[in-house]
């Protein structure tokens, strides 16, 4: 583990930028820190310059701009709660924030830093002695996947609890870099890899999520966690169902990306199940088995569609 040599805190996001561009491959935004810092101080992630971009108020607000719903990425998860738009449009993304970590946590932790946090293994999120007992996974530096006995691929899970809703509401993200500002679709920026699950670049800051206001959804949250009270995911599955009758199923937990599922109110909900289950690369990875996540993804995905289509 590397100690920070620099803590900076910007005041705005083009001086965030210049200092991120200044200090390329060796830096970390942090905004709650309530991911980053740990796997910092576990030694899972090194960077020797802090940039704590929680001085930037441009990114702490919550608006509405003409059909969209615009969420600043420092919003505290705490805070969703307080605007009443959300309430009415997007009661489950309120659901799925309220069930993330624990109410400390959730007053620390940012919706931005909540959709980019680190993907997470039983192998992975260890201390550094234990890693290195087993000869370290894929994702710190090892050769081979140890959860999968030695695939060369990581399987190292997706964990976010509001990106499934907010990928079932067909949100966006607004990202800033130095080269200016791009919207694109969430759902793209996740690869697949469990090693580097994102592919935006390293200095670009995440600034806005916008969601469509000019669609109704109806949207089923389900969780399955250990202890209630604080574990992260072993299986969050978020199914949207909209005024057109459009449906998307979005499953986090159970793949090195989220895993999603589109069709419509007309077509056979098992015939969704089973193509979610196809998609879904499980491994066993986490304190329930890979079988039982299996058994209650289908047990979940049974129950939504139950819920949306009575
Ligand atoms: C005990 C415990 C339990 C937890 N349980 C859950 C859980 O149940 N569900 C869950 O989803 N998470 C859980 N978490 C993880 C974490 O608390 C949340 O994901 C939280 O929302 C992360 O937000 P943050 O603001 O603290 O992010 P940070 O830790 O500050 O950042 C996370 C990542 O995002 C990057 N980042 C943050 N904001 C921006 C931005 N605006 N632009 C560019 N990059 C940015 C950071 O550089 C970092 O890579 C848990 C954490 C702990 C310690």
């Amino acid at each position: 583990m590397t100690a920070e040599k620099t803590y900076i805190k910007p005041a705005t996001v083009t001086e965030a930028l210049r200092i991120a561009n200044e200090h390329s491959n060796d830096f970390c935004y942090v905004a709650g820190g309530t991911d980053i810092l740990v796997n910092k101080y576990q030694g899972n992630k090194e960077c020797s310059c802090l940039i704590d971009i929680t001085g930037l108020a441009e990114l702490k607000t919550i608006s509405i701009a003409g059909d969209q719903l615009k969420i600043g990425a420092l919003v505290r998860l705490d805070e969703l709660k307080k605007h009443e738009v959300i309430a009415i449009k997007f009661p489950a993304l309120l659901i799925a924030a309220q069930e993330v970590a624990s109410p400390m946590l959730r007053k620390t932790a940012t919706i931005g830093g909540n959709i980019l946090c680190e993907n997470r293994c039983s192998f992975y999120n260890q201390s550094e002695w234990w890693r290195e007992a087993i000869g370290y996974c894929l994702k710190c530096d090892g050769d081979v996947c140890i959860a999968t006995g030695g695939k060369k691929a990581c399987f190292s899970k997706f964990v976010s609890d509001t990106a499934p809703v907010l990928i079932s509401a067909g949100a966006m993200i607004e990202l800033q870099d130095i080269d200016g500002v791009k919207i694109i679709p969430l759902e793209t920026i996740y690869t697949g890899d469990g090693v580097k699950p994102r592919n935006i670049p390293d200095t670009a800051i995440l600034t806005n999520i916008i969601l469509p206001l000019n669609h109704d959804f109806n949207i089923v949250f389900k969780k399955l966690r250990p202890r209630e009270a604080v574990d992260f995911t072993s299986l969050t599955t978020a199914v949207s169902l909209n005024e057109k009758g459009d449906i998307k199923i979005v499953i986090g937990g159970v793949d090195p990306k989220p895993v999603v599922v589109e069709g419509t109110a007309k077509g056979i909900p098992e015939d969704y199940i089973k193509k979610a289950l196809a998609k879904s690369r499980v491994v066993d990875n986490d304190f329930y088995s890979r079988k039982y996540r299996r058994e209650m993804m289908r047990l979940f995905l049974e129950q939504s569609f139950e819920e949306l289509l009575k």
